[in-house]
């Protein structure tokens, strides 16, 4: 690769979805690139808080609204879906979407540990996030599906659980539901 990366691919890269091929590429063009680099630097230090999923497909991890920001604000086009406490959503992904963003409202006051499960009628068992980053007065956490990985399925249904976490017990914070569907113009 001789040309820069534009930010979708730096999060990507981040996020560790790049092909092999693409991840070598870049970081080969990092190497002679002090543009690119400082960018990169700059997705890692706003991610230091993120949650980052290692087990591939549907989620990819647990983002900050500063993330999303910084993400949207960089020319990124970024789909969102706000989904109240146990609500759901009829969700799809448009082609040229680069990133895609659930916000689960949820009443954080005074809760110290959040950890987000997520089940899905196409993925194996739940799929847990410890301790994930949120901010109480928000009232919000921020999950990021796989982008790439919504982009290539049929219609399925996901459910996410807030649970508050103390002192070994757990209670529901809310229950998001996602019912998607593939891009109307995709078939
Ligand atoms: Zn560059």
């Amino acid at each position: 690769m001789t040309h820069h990366a534009d930010f979708s691919t730096l999060i990507d890269y981040w996020f560790g979805e790049l092909d092999e091929a693409a991840q070598t590429a870049l970081d080969e063009h990092y190497l002679g690139c002090g543009a690119c680099s400082a960018r990169l630097a700059e997705v890692e230090a706003l991610a230091s808080g993120v949650r980052r999923a290692f087990t591939g497909g549907l989620v990819r991890g647990v983002v900050t609204p500063a993330f999303v920001e910084k993400v949207r604000s960089s020319g990124v086009r970024v789909r969102e879906y706000r989904v109240e406490r146990n609500g759901s959503v009829n969700c799809t992904v448009a082609p040229e979407d680069q990133m895609l963003v659930s916000r689960l409202q949820a009443p954080l006051e005074g809760v110290r540990r959040v950890d987000v499960v997520v089940s899905s009628s196409v993925t194996q068992g739940p799929l847990r996030f410890d301790d994930v980053p949120f901010d109480p007065a928000a009232g919000e956490v921020v999950m990021a599906p796989s982008i790439a990985y919504v982009k290539s399925m049929p219609a399925y249904v996901t459910v996410m659980r807030v649970l508050a976490v103390e002192a070994g017990a757990e209670r529901v914070l809310g229950e998001y539901t996602f019912s998607h569907s593939p891009h109307a113009s995709s078939g």
